[in-house]
């Protein structure tokens, strides 16, 4: 009679061991594609603080429109189309595009990207300042105070930017764009400032890297293209974030 019962409950043991592996497994493989941060970069600690490797962009002058905008630069009822989804989900460059005019000279075919916003601002380097002639603050966003008016020019119309806050031209400060779920993880919040260490040909650490939070961002610091080509980096590449403990 004993030896039966033994089997039987040597075969449930079984199964039930099975079963459990089967369940954690399971359990894995829907971490792996229910956790979109999965993919993310992991802090390390280093030398007594935080280091979080860092993919960069880096980005390229652009304008960002205000739906109005929209309508006077390529025509009444015009909606910006998708030529690049770029790698924050929902923002994209569109394939419109608008000439940029300076006191001394103009940009043309600068990018728009997606999607609109309340205000119109248009985001250039020193370098491109420079070269149309306007001295530019570094800012943001539109809303400050210290942007400067401009001129953009579109197939169908053009507008004027007023600048002071109600968009204008600006230098965009470098930031790090991180999920609200990341910048717990650091222990940052949203208009921190941060350091970001580049190693390789021209090792350069950047400082004030200013921190934007938003949930379901991707880790990315943005530079311009100044700031990239003065450290030899290139869009893609990455950095290494550090966070003081
Ligand atoms: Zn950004």
């Amino acid at each position: 009679m004993n030896q039966p019962t033994r089997n039987l409950n040597g075969t449930q043991f079984t199964i039930e061991r099975i079963s459990e592996e089967v369940m954690r497994r399971l359990a894995d493989m829907q971490e792996d594609i229910l956790l979109p941060e999965s993919d993310e970069p992991v802090p390390v600690v280093k030398n007594g603080q935080l280091e979080l490797e860092t993919p960069i962009g880096v980005s390229v002058r652009h304008v960002h429109l205000c739906p109005e905008h929209v309508e006077i630069l390529f025509g009444k009822g015009h909606d910006l189309s998708v030529y690049n989804e770029l790698y924050q989900k929902g923002y994209y460059a569109a394939r419109e595009q608008v000439m940029v005019v300076g006191r001394k000279r103009c940009i043309e075919k600068v990018r728009v990207l997606g999607p609109t916003r309340p205000y119109s601002q248009v985001e250039l380097s020193q370098t491109d300042a420079l070269v149309i002639g306007m001295r530019l603050p570094i800012a943001t966003n539109g809303a400050d105070p210290a942007c400067q008016p401009i001129t953009l020019v579109g197939p169908e119309g053009a507008v004027t930017l007023p600048g002071k806050g109600g968009g204008g031209a600006f230098i965009a400060r470098r930031h790090i764009h991180l999920s609200d779920v990341t910048a717990e993880k650091l222990g940052v919040k949203s208009g921190d400032l941060l350091d970001l260490r580049i190693d390789g040909a021209r090792p350069t650490t950047l400082h004030d890297i200013l921190v934007r939070v938003k949930a379901g961002w991707f880790t990315e610091v943005h530079l311009d293209t100044d700031e990239g080509n003065a450290v030899g980096l290139r869009s893609g590449q990455s950095g290494t974030l550090i966070v003081p403990r």
